[in-house]
């Protein structure tokens, strides 16, 4: 709020109110790498959980049996730390390319970015680019500014209810939410999920969009911390730039002292989040690119070499060299480096099954004859794979043990069974009362051993 001529000029109003950003299409090689890798995105993000694998969803989150599916392996509760080291790599990754490049996560991979652009297109096709789109919101209502803005909503919902959908398919298998859809027949869960995820899309990609990134992401706010005068930004070239100005094309503007910047304002009409890069660099700026196309497109038609906003160096801006490799790169980059092959040499070598031994706890150990001593346990083994297996058991740690037991074990894919076993130990193979015994179980199909577990085996005792 501008003070009166004759008031004290200390007071400020906190308040501003929201304006909305109507951001000018922009055609140029950013702006179509921006749209490659939302298109990308979008893509993988909507047909993945309809791929198939084998006889299930390639990538399912199946919380009620508590296995994650992701193409042929599948994940337990016990694998729990395997998501807290995807979370870590996912972090490091973030911080190693923030440090090399900026913000490019933001301007060509963020969710929110790409959903925005998602809408903004819809926008675009309803009601025309900026100008149209300015026009319309200042017109008074009439029959085709409401369908206009009828279309629109219905567009947007249509697409963020379908966006909701796809989330909850990554949960429920895809094919049976759809005959849910279909028949009116959804649990209440799935109905709960899909509208929430479908109004979170439609109320951050449509109404919110750049006050997401300005206000209520925490990355915008501590990106900076991983800025240094090497970090890749996109910046404007104040020194070729001003003194800003418009002039006729093919004058020696320079001789009238004015910089390559004919302050068309394109740059500010193209940005998603309304600001202007020639006032330096900004926290709000999402990197997305389109101020560089859109001022490179004015330096053609001005004939002027292009490059005003660039991709650059707080260095390279003040003409000294740009260091890409520099201690923190290699810092980041080794843990990166050394945490996804840790990740992966451990998922690729995990065990694909899991055994409990449960000692009997009625007796600790019967006689069945002089001279023979029984234990009994119970095993519990899981089948962690995604095939079914047959599984062999053997024991070690006495002399002549020999294991009986009632059944052959066979374990269908992802299942668990509980396996009677006696053991029969000859009493003068004893060294003492208790005796450390080990269980190995292999796969009879590959005989590959799988996992060995041990016990106790008791006996009397010895005088
Ligand atoms: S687009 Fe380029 S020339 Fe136009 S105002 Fe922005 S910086 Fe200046
Ligand atoms: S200033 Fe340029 S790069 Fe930054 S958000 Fe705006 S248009 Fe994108």
């Amino acid at each position: 709020m501008k003070p009166a001529n004759n008031e004290s000029n200390d007071s400020q109003e906190l308040y501003a109110k929201h304006e909305k950003v109507y951001p000018r299409i922009i055609f140029g090689f950013f702006s179509r790498l921006k749209a490659l890798s939302g298109a990308a995105l979008l893509g993988i993000y909507y047909i993945f959980p309809w791929f198939q694998w084998g006889d299930r969803q390639a990538v399912l989150f199946d919380i009620p049996a508590r296995q994650f599916h992701i193409f042929g392996i599948t994940f337990w509760p016990q694998d729990f730390i395997y998501l807290a080291f995807i979370l870590i790599l996912a972090a490091i990754t973030l911080f190693f390319f923030t440090t090399l490049a900026g913000r490019l996560w933001c301007g060509f991979a963020c969710p929110q970015t790409i959903w925005t652009d998602a809408f903004l297109w819809m926008e675009r096709l309803i009601e025309g680019d900026r100008q149209k789109q300015i026009k319309l919101a200042k017109a008074p209502m009439s029959m085709r500014k409401f369908r206009l803005i009828v279309t629109k909503q219905t567009l947007w919902l249509v697409f963020a209810l379908f966006t909701g959908f796809t989330f909850v398919g990554y949960f429920t298998p895809i094919h049976e939410l759809t005959q849910g859809v279909l028949t009116f027949n959804l649990g209440d869960w799935e109905t709960f999920w899909i509208l929430f995820y479908g109004f979170a899309t439609y109320g951050n990609a449509g109404f919110l969009r750049e006050q997401v990134c300005m206000y209520m992401c925490p990355y915008a706010r501590f990106q900076s911390a991983m800025f240094d005068q090497d970090t890749m930004v996109i910046a404007y070239d104040e020194k070729r730039g001003e003194s800003r100005g418009s002039r006729k094309r093919n004058i020696d503007y320079k001789q009238k002292g004015l910089g390559d910047c004919i302050n068309c304002t394109m740059c500010v009409q193209v940005c998603p989040v309304g600001i202007d890069i020639r006032d330096g660099l900004q926290y709000q700026c999402i990197s997305c690119s389109a101020c560089i196309d859109a001022c490179d497109e004015i330096m053609d038609k001005m004939s002027y070499p292009r490059g005003l906003i660039s991709y650059t160096t707080e260095n390279n801006l003040n003409g000294t060299p740009t260091h890409v490799w520099r201690p923190r790169i290699f810092v980041y980059g080794g843990i990166l480096l050394a945490i996804f092959i840790g990740v992966g040499l451990s998922i690729s070598n995990r065990s694909m099954a899991e055994m409990d031994v449960i000692r009997d706890r009625n007796s600790l150990f019967k006689e069945p004859k002089i001279g023979l001593v029984e234990n009994v346990y119970q095993l519990r083994i899981m089948n962690l794979d995604s095939q079914p297996h047959n599984y062999d058991l053997t024991v070690t740690g006495i002399e002549g043990l020999k294991l009986i037991k009632d059944q052959d074990i066979q374990i269908d894919k992802g299942s668990i069974i509980t396996v009677p076993i006696r053991l029969m130990a000859e009493a003068k193979n004893l060294p003492k009362r208790s005796t450390t015994i080990t269980f190995h179980l292999t796969v009879t199909d590959d005989m590959e051993s799988v996992i060995t577990e041990e016990a106790r085996f008791l006996g009397p005792i010895i005088r």
